[in-house]
């Protein structure tokens, strides 16, 4: 199958740190990949590059065939790759409603006013229903502010999938997220994702999560990659367990 993503021979470099080291991966429609690896080992340099944050010194990155390596992070937005943050990116003084009526608004092209996007009927419409998908229409009119530090993360996914992207990328989707909260979290992520179809790679540390939600991981270690293939196998790689998980799992 045609990847949805393609990556080939992307190269990273901070001084004398190697942040990206030949790194290709191909990942076709629909999958679930997690990204793992120690701090420092590479993930969110590699999530920055796909998403236009960061220009690679080097190598090539396509969606659906069409080069993106070099786009500003909008327009790699506006072709179909959308993200969230390790900490959420949100207006913390909107409420939820609003964060996402700007998002949909965005997506469809329109200026980020909100008083044009609350004129808009339907794009609010469209934001409470991302909001219902990810079971939060009980927050929609609380402002961010108020909101739990789960809650925060589902709003920000909520929001980078107003755009329908192909491809969703999440860093750290249970980084801040209490150990009760984190599975509920992350089965309201996959469900909602699954819905719109896209194809999901996220950042994770938490080796339960990554074992129970993807369907292949790709092992980081010093900026290249070190395994890739299912979680039984790449969580069981003796590298793995020796520089990533530290015999976890
Ligand atoms: P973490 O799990 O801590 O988020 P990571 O795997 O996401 O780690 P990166 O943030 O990609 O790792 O960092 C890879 C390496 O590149 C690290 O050594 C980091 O210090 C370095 N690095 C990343 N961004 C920059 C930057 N803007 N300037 C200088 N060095 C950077």
């Amino acid at each position: 199958m045609k990847p949805v993503l393609s990556v080939r021979g992307l190269q990273k470099r901070f001084g004398a740190v190697v942040a990206a080291d030949n790194v290709s991966i191909d990942i076709p429609a629909g999958q679930k990949l997690c990204l793992i690896g120690a701090n420092g080992a590479g993930k969110t340099t590699f999530v920055n590059m796909v998403t236009g944050y960061m220009k690679p010194d080097s190598g090539a990155i396509e969606l659906d065939g069409s080069p993106i390596g070099r786009r500003s992070p909008r327009d790699v937005a506006r072709l179909g790759i959308s993200r969230s943050f390790q900490i959420p990116q949100l207006f913390i003084e909107l409420t939820a409603a609003e964060n996402l009526t700007v998002a949909v608004s965005s997506a469809a092209g329109g200026r980020l006013s909100l008083t044009v996007a609350a004129e808009a009927g339907d794009r609010h419409d469209k934001a409470l229903a991302l909001l219902d998908r990810f079971g939060l229409k009980g927050h929609a009119d609380r402002p961010v502010s108020e909101l739990a530090g789960g809650v925060r993360k589902l709003v920000d996914i909520a929001m980078a999938l107003a755009r329908r992207p192909k491809l969703l990328l999440l860093d750290e989707p249970t980084s801040g997220v209490s150990a009760e909260e984190k599975f509920a979290t992350m089965d309201r992520v996959i469900n909602a994702v699954s819905e719109e179809a896209a194809t999901i790679v996220f950042v994770e540390h938490d080796m339960d999560i990554v074992s129970k939600y993807a369907d292949r991981v790709v092992a980081f270690y010093n900026g290249r990659i070190l395994a890739d293939g299912e979680p039984s196998t790449v969580l069981k790689d003796n590298e793995v367990r020796r520089y990533v998980t530290g015999g976890a799992k």
